[in-house]
């Protein structure tokens, strides 16, 4: 790799300041110098000086009389007269009648001036930014200063008790945090640490808290920036702030260095095009590997740095002897939504009813952050409500906040809308209640929210798997389809609003087709890859064309046989279908219990 490339924007942007001096002093300080001078007289002084033989040289034109004395150098200028004897006196004083140019600096002279300020300039500038871009002492604009800010445990004030449910995460970084208060115990043994740990995990799961909770217990100083903003409003800027971090970072030793989102340096580098691409962030980049590389792993310092985008990165970074360490900071599972909702609840009134439990249940899927605004809703709510404690609604109703958004009790839904919602809601409800391979319907309801969401039917599993079988992965497809199943079968026409519904489901049996290997067709054949795994889940296909069309004849197939099955489940029971939508009209919200009572004492009337 090619490193200490000097980066070539800082210079173009010195020059250009250079250049605008120079101009600004062509403009107004040389004429300063090259003012000739030249002194104003009155016509009588003109006149004595004549007849006292003074004057060297004049000129005689219609507006104005220039003359030079034969004693100084001094330029004479003056109004002519009438004077019918000036021809006589100009004979007799013996001047000379030449033109009289204005006394200038030679052009010479001019010139070397304005070179040697020029130079001095430059000298100036470079040693400056030497100074600047090397040792980033001085203060004068502070240009290139890393604004990392320098952490002291007392001002972070985290530590790992405040970060829940990611265990494994915490195991690894108190392993760092070991070897900065005991390196000899390591170093002893002739391990070599690792010199960076790198963070990945969805956003919100707590990567930033971790590190500062590192921070907060190694007790060493610690330096944060985020990747953002090494990219700065003047280009060539990255590099110089990555070299003065590290050697902050040096002197202060044994230390932590944080850098937050450092995809937005760390991203691949693309050799492909030549024309400059993105020169900033690579020479960023490029300082950053060199920095990783040139300082002494023994001396004590930890680079931590977080992402949730780590596909892109480039491989550099990755390789061993930079962050060697890849520390996984995924969603909570139950248990840690649990604790999480624990943690952040130390500071809440709460009511005895209140069961974490139950919202950990209901929260499937759901971030540190996510569940940390969830405590907050429900404290605002309560506030609201004019109660002291949190009750266990207010986290019930905070939970459908933080995910769908606020109720929009006053959104304007026609009567005629409102029906085809009930039975589009009571659809996904029945399919799911009459498979064997689903989750139990815990909530129905169809009062609209801000996500625009006009209704929605929420489903919570008993206990939380990790894995899908097909038939749950199908099953949970025909879920989906029994909303505009239920459409169809009632108005016998269908609406807009199962877009997200068919969204779903398509990402679903695609993955079942192209990753998950359930289809009988393709196989354990890998179709496609996740692209970003953490933000969104974008899948790149990994086949050729044909196969791609064969994919998508697979999927469509899937979803028809479950839309198929959705619709004879809706059928075979369209009393119930028609009660509890009818129901649900009514009342705007059921709950999982309610909704069974109905459906199984519908049951017992039929037998
Ligand atoms: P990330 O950096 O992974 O995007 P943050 O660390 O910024 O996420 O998390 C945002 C907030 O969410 C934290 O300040 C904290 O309040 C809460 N949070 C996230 N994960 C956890 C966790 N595991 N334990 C406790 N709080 C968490
Ligand atoms: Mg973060
Ligand atoms: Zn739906």
């Amino acid at each position: 790799m090619k490193e200490h490339k000097k980066p070539s924007q800082p210079l173009l942007y010195y020059y250009g300041i250079a250049m605008l001096i120079w101009l600004l002093f062509n403009i107004f300080i040389m004429p300063l110098f090259n003012k000739p001078v030249v002194e104003n007289v009155a016509y009588t002084t003109f006149v004595n000086m004549l007849t006292q033989k003074q004057v060297s040289e004049v000129e005689v034109t219609a507006t104005k009389i220039a003359f030079r004395s034969n004693k100084d150098d001094t330029t004479y200028v003056t109004v002519p007269m009438n004077d019918p004897g000036l021809v006589d006196r100009l004979l007799a004083s013996g001047a000379e009648s030449k033109q009289i140019l204005p006394k200038q600096m030679s052009p010479l002279v001019s010139w070397v001036l304005t070179l040697a300020i020029f130079i001095a300039l430059g000298q100036f500038l470079s040693r400056y930014m030497v100074k600047k871009m090397g040792a980033g002492a001085g203060n004068f604009m502070s240009f290139g200063k890393s604004n990392a800010r320098v952490y002291v445990p007392a001002q972070t004030g985290k530590t790992f008790a405040d970060v829940a449910g990611q265990d494994e995460a915490k195991e690894a970084l108190k392993e760092i945090v070991d070897f900065l208060h005991a390196p000899e115990k390591y170093t002893k043994i002739g391990a070599t640490l690792p010199k960076g740990a790198l963070l990945v995990g969805p956003p919100g799961t707590g990567k930033t808290l971790l590190a500062q909770a590192a921070a907060g217990e190694a007790n060493v100083p610690f330096f944060s920036i985020s990747g953002s903003e090494f990219v700065e409003m003047f280009v060539g800027m990255g590099a110089a702030k990555v070299r003065d971090l590290f050697k902050q970072a040096n002197e202060k030793a044994p230390c932590i260095v944080f850098i937050d989102e450092i995809d937005t340096i760390g991203k691949r580098r693309d050799n492909a095009s030549g024309l400059g691409g993105n020169d900033e962030r690579e020479q960023t980049l490029n300082q950053l590997l060199t920095e990783m590389d040139g300082f002494d792993g023994k001396k004590g310092v930890v680079i931590l740095a977080a992402t949730n985008r780590p596909d892109s990165l480039d491989k550099a970074l990755l390789r061993p002897g930079r962050f060697d360490r890849r520390v996984p900071v995924e969603l909570p599972d139950l248990a840690g939504r649990e604790a999480i909702l624990n943690v952040h609840a130390k500071k809440i009134n709460l009511a005895a009813n209140v069961n974490f439990n139950a919202i950990a249940r209901a929260t499937a899927g759901a971030s540190g952050a996510d569940l940390a605004n969830m405590i907050n809703e429900a404290a605002l709510r309560a506030v609201r409500l004019h109660r002291d404690q949190v009750e266990q609604a207010d986290l019930e109703e905070a939970v459908e906040t933080v995910l769908a958004g606020y109720q929009r009790k006053n959104a304007v839904v026609s009567p005629k809308e409102k029906q085809i919602v009930a039975y589009h809601e009571i659809g996904h409800a029945l399919v799911a209640a009459k498979q064997k391979d689903s989750a139990p319907v815990t909530k129905i309801t169809i009062i609209p929210r801000t996500s625009g969401a006009l209704g929605y039917t929420m489903q919570v599993a008993e206990e939380e798997s990790r894995l899908m079988s097909k038939e749950e992965a199908f099953n949970r497809i025909v879920t989906l389809t029994g909303g505009r199943a239920a459409e169809e079968l009632i108005f016998g026409s269908v609406t807009s609003g199962a877009a997200n519904d068919i969204e779903q489901s398509t990402k679903l049996a695609r993955a079942m087709v192209t990753r998950f290997g359930m289809s009988d067709t393709f196989g354990m054949m890998a179709l496609e890859t996740v692209t970003n795994q953490y933000l969104g889940g974008d899948t790149a296909l990994a086949c050729s064309e044909t196969t791609a069309a064969q994919v998508d004849q697979e999927v469509m197939i899937i979803i028809r046989k479950a839309h198929d099955k959705a619709l004879g489940i809706l059928k075979d029971n369209a009393g119930k279908l028609n009660e509890l939508a009818q129901y649900l009209l009514d009342k705007e919200t059921l709950t999982g219990e309610e909704f069974m009572a109905i459906l199984n004492e519908k049951e017992a009337d039929n037998q």
